[in-house]
């Protein structure tokens, strides 16, 4: 099966949060599956400099707003996945972020950056695109960055009936991110007047692409099963339920796996000692590296709590400032954070470190490294997301011995098992859900987390479910095939 997949970030190519790893780890799990798959991405210069083996592909001209892009086609680094993308130097050669500048803001012409995503693979979707050789029989689009990618196909096979066009499926990783601009975009994207209607592109009086994708592609997923129900409800529907609803039983909720290679205690480049499940006790010696490495006490006894996340509303770490300072004095623990984002946040963990030193440490930025030194070293991983479509770190905690307390929400719910006296007993136990969001549910489910962790031997029975967890993609990328195969049927 031919697939392209079209993206606008890939580990470890370009990477601002999940939907790089989903990316990086997928389409090579396909491949694994005898799929022949293809990722098109923007061509960002990290993305030029990384790419193995470039070569020039082919020119597309004619495009609105750009004129012409070149393709270039090579590989992912470790995978050796094949790679195509865009260059232009108008549109991608720049400093800063996929999405935003150097100061956070997004880029103006994002329109037509994504845009521009879109239509290239649309272009490579049909009979008659210029890469004669490779025509896709699926074109599978994530986010609303290739929202359009659907309409644009839609479009075009209208113009010519009987042209041989793949199946469009779109993925959305996160509904909030929905690529709403003005509704002069519609013309010059080159999309017809016509289709700015509330069934088309309009979308509250906006162009969206996310909406486009919702509503023009052949076929629909998300990222967990949860929240594939969730997103046609009101509560987390960002607007778009009433559509998702009228394609709900279209909508197939696949629990993203993990790159277990690169997310591996056993062998983990980034860390002082290793372990597994077998044998824990390396996990101590990277606690106490990564307590150095902070600044915090060397403390093999305090419980470590560590954060890595995107600082916004949804991941709901202000209910964790909220209560952190009880968490700290009542139970004589430590904190890590790493992450960037919103300032209020970014200020609020920068405060408590300052209050607490030597027992919260607050890393503002992006840091590979220091993301899985954290995931290894800490004793409990704290994620209390308002929404989260899939979530990786919840997994990743696992993974690496670190029991993570979560909302009941998306996949975290699909994800962590409850401890309490009947999951430990049936060895299902893997971690401490919150039943609501509320800083008070997150103070009880932490508390009741470090309950267990001074119970040194239930405690390991809970790591090591967790570390015991298929959490690789056999599963679900047998699941994306499954799904592939009933959208050709039709
Ligand atoms: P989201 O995609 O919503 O940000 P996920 O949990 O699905 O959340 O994925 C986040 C990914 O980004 C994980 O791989 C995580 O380790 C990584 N990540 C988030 N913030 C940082 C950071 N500041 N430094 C390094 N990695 C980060």
């Amino acid at each position: 099966m031919r697939i392209l997949f079209v993206t606008s970030e890939a580990f470890p190519l370009i990477k601002t949060g999940g939907l790089a790893d989903v990316s990086g780890s997928l389409p090579a799990a396909l491949q694994t599956l005898d799929a022949d798959v293809r990722i098109l991405i923007p061509g960002y210069p990290a993305v030029l400099e990384k790419l193995v083996n470039p070569k020039f592909l082919t020119t597309i001209s004619n495009l609105p707003n750009i004129g012409s892009i070149n393709l270039i086609q090579g590989e992912m680094p470790e995978t050796k996945v094949p790679v195509i993308a865009i260059e232009s130097t108008g549109l991608y050669q720049r400093d800063g972020g996929p999405y935003v500048d150097a100061t956070g803001k997004e880029w103006e012409d994002n329109p037509t950056r994504f845009g521009t995503l879109s239509l290239v693979a649309a272009i490579l979707s049909n009979e008659q695109s210029p890469l004669k050789d490779w025509i896709p029989e699926i074109t599978h689009c994530n986010d609303w960055q290739s929202g359009l990618t659907p309409a644009f196909m839609h479009f075009m096979s209208a113009a010519r009936t009987q042209m041989k066009q793949a199946k469009s499926v779109l993925s959305i990783h996160n509904l909030a991110f929905q690529g709403c601009y003005h509704a002069d975009w519609v013309a010059r994207l080159g999309l017809p007047a016509e289709s700015y209607q509330m069934n088309g592109l309009e979308y509250y009086g906006q162009l969206s692409f996310l909406k486009a994708g919702v509503f023009y592609a052949d076929g629909l997923s998300t990222v967990s099963p949860t929240y594939a129900k969730e997103i046609q409800t009101e509560a987390y529907g960002f607007g778009m339920q009433g559509l998702l609803k009228a394609r709900g039983k279209e909508i197939h909720g696949i629990l993203n796996g993990l790159d277990t290679n690169e997310w591996n205690p056993a062998t983990d480049p980034y860390l002082a000692a290793h372990y597994d499940v077998k044998k824990i006790t390396g996990k101590q010696a990277v606690k106490a590296d990564l307590q150095a490495k902070l600044k915090l006490n060397i403390d093999a006894k305090a419980p470590l709590l560590g954060v890595v996340s995107r600082l916004t509303h949804q991941k709901g770490l202000d209910m964790l400032l909220a209560c952190a300072e009880t968490i700290i004095n009542g139970n004589d623990c430590q904190l890590a954070v790493l992450g960037s984002g919103e300032t209020a946040f970014e200020e609020g963990f920068c405060d408590l470190a300052m209050r607490f030193p030597g027992k919260v440490s607050v890393t503002i930025g992006y840091n590979e490294a220091l993301s899985h030194q954290i995931m290894a070293g800490c004793d409990i991983f704290i994620m209390p997301s308002r929404f989260e479509p899939c979530g990786l770190n919840q997994m990743y905690g696992l993974r690496y011995g670190t029991p993570p307390v979560v909302t009941n929400t998306g996949g975290l719910a699909d994800s962590v098992q409850d401890s309490n006296d009947e999951s430990i007993k049936d060895k299902s136990a893997t971690g401490f859900v919150m039943p609501k969001a509320t800083p008070e549910e997150l103070l009880s489910a932490t508390e009741r987390a470090l309950r267990y962790y001074r119970d040194e031997k239930t405690w390991e029975e809970i790591q090591k479910n967790g570390m015991r967890q298929q959490l690789d993609w056999t599963k679900s990328a047998q699941a994306y095939m499954t799904m592939y195969e009933g959208f050709l049927k039709k």
